[in-house]
């Protein structure tokens, strides 16, 4: 098949390309290289099934694709809230862009939604039925509304035109290529601990959030994608829990670093917990994550490793 992935210099949208070129598909990679990079796509450059195209998913395109995955978007609260106007413009519109063209060659389409659009959650752990709650004029809205508005496109799209739709809501995932200067947790105090910096904790570090490693996640990506059965929204995460100062303690020890904690303030509108009910995901694509926090940072390490030359 030919493939669209946007967002795929990204973080997750690179190890994706990768996975969908071993299998055999024709890849194209498009991405306006905001918190992406090229050297993340750079070892496919030499694929003949590889194209990577810079475009910004705001502005209309066209291509004869199979698949759509729309991952363009920026992830970590630093980045996003970086331009909200700009970060809410990509959600709604790069969606209605990818949309209008899995309408108009027939397509299927996989958003990528986030675990966001539940806010700072009341139920818990959080199943797809639950409906959020989150605060529309926060620091945080720009990415969680836009998120929110995507699954409505996606949603009214297959309603009234029949697209094709898959929709994931994606929980808290890290792993190699993310950004050193991310700003996510997992590579914040993974960077941190390697410089022999301070672990910075926001807040008190009793919030919690449930980590799942970029392999596990990519696997239930595409098994969604290529399921029948259901078009989602289905929850993809680990739903092994950790309050953040958990999180520091473990990167520390694995990291063997002396580093201290020190708390510096919360940000507002955090969640103060989030895990995924993944029975969903269990039942219709038979799939449940491998790769524990332990084994996950011990992939991750070595690579923030080797890019800071420690
Ligand atoms: P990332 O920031 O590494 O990747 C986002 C990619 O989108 C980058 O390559 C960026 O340059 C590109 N992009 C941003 N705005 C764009 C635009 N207007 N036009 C074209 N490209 C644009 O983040 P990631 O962790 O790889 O996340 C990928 C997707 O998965 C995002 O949509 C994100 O919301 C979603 N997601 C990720 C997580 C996670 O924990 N990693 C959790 C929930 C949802
Ligand atoms: N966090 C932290 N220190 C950091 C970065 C993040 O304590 O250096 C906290 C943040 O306040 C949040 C949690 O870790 O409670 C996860 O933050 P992240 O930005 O990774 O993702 P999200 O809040 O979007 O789940």
């Amino acid at each position: 098949m030919v493939i669209l992935v946007t967002g795929g210099a990204g973080f997750l949208g690179s190890h994706l390309c990768e996975r969908l070129l071993n299998q055999g598909h024709e890849v194209l990679c498009l991405d306006n290289f905001f918190t992406g990079r090229r050297k993340n796509v750079a070892h496919l450059a030499d694929n003949p099934n590889f194209e990577l195209i810079r475009h910004d998913v705001v502005d209309p395109f066209k291509f004869e694709v199979d698949r759509i995955y729309n991952l363009a978007c920026p992830a970590s609260p630093i980045h996003y809230q970086y331009n909200p106007i700009k970060t809410i413009k990509t959600s709604v519109m790069g969606a209605i862009n990818c949309l209008g063209l899995a309408k108009r060659v027939g397509a299927r389409i996989l958003q990528a939604s986030t675990s966001e659009v539940y806010g700072d959650p009341e139920v818990h752990p959080q199943p797809e039925s639950y409906r959020g709650n989150v605060n529309p004029i926060g620091l945080r809205a720009c990415y969680d509304e836009g998120k929110r508005c995507a699954e409505t496109l996606f949603f009214d799209y297959h309603r009234e035109n029949k697209v094709d739709i898959r929709v994931v809501r994606i929980f808290n995932t890290y792993g190699p290529r993310m950004l050193p200067d991310d700003g996510r947790v997992v590579s914040n105090f993974i960077v941190q601990a390697l410089k022999g910096e301070d672990l910075t904790i926001y807040g008190d570090g009793s919030q919690t959030r449930s980590f799942c490693y970029m392999d596990d996640l990519l696997e239930a990506m595409i098994r969604t994608m290529e399921q029948d059965d259901i078009v989602g929204p289905i929850n993809i995460g680990n739903p092994n829990e950790f309050t953040i100062r958990e999180l520091a303690e473990t990167v520390l020890e694995k990291v063997q670093s002396s580093s201290k904690l020190v708390e510096s303030p919360l940000p507002s509108d955090d969640p103060t917990q989030r895990k995924p009910d993944i029975s969903l995901a269990q039942k219709v694509l038979q799939w449940e994550p491998e790769i524990q926090l332990d084994q996950g940072l011990g992939k991750t390490i070595p690579y923030f490793k080797e890019l800071l030359g420690v």
